[in-house]
């Protein structure tokens, strides 16, 4: 899609709205959530003669925190160690209290 050919129907009518000003929209209504503070805009590529959408996120720093904070889906090795991570931060917020 990035490269201008819609996967869909293969024109060449692709358009970005990365550089659209107020990206993240009214109330974040064109970002996702990452975490409980946190949310990422959305690039939106679309193209023009068959409708279809394809949205990324540019922001190198939500994609890093987004490799930190979610599962990484097909990986069981990665899910085990952030699960162990977990359970130490939780066991030290107890200490602090
Ligand atoms: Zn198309």
């Amino acid at each position: 899609m990035k490269t201008g050919i819609c996967p869909k129907c293969t024109a060449t009518k692709v358009f970005s709205g990365a550089s659209v000003a107020l990206k993240k929209g009214p109330f974040g209504s064109n970002a996702i959530p990452i975490a409980l503070t946190s949310i990422a805009a959305l690039d939106n590529y679309v193209c023009t003669s068959c409708g279809y959408v394809e949205s990324y996120i540019s922001d190198l720093g939500k994609l890093t925190e987004i490799s930190h904070k979610w599962d990484n889906v097909g990986q069981e090795d990665n899910e085990e160690t952030q699960n162990d991570n977990n359970e130490q931060e939780e066991s030290k917020e107890k200490e602090g209290e």
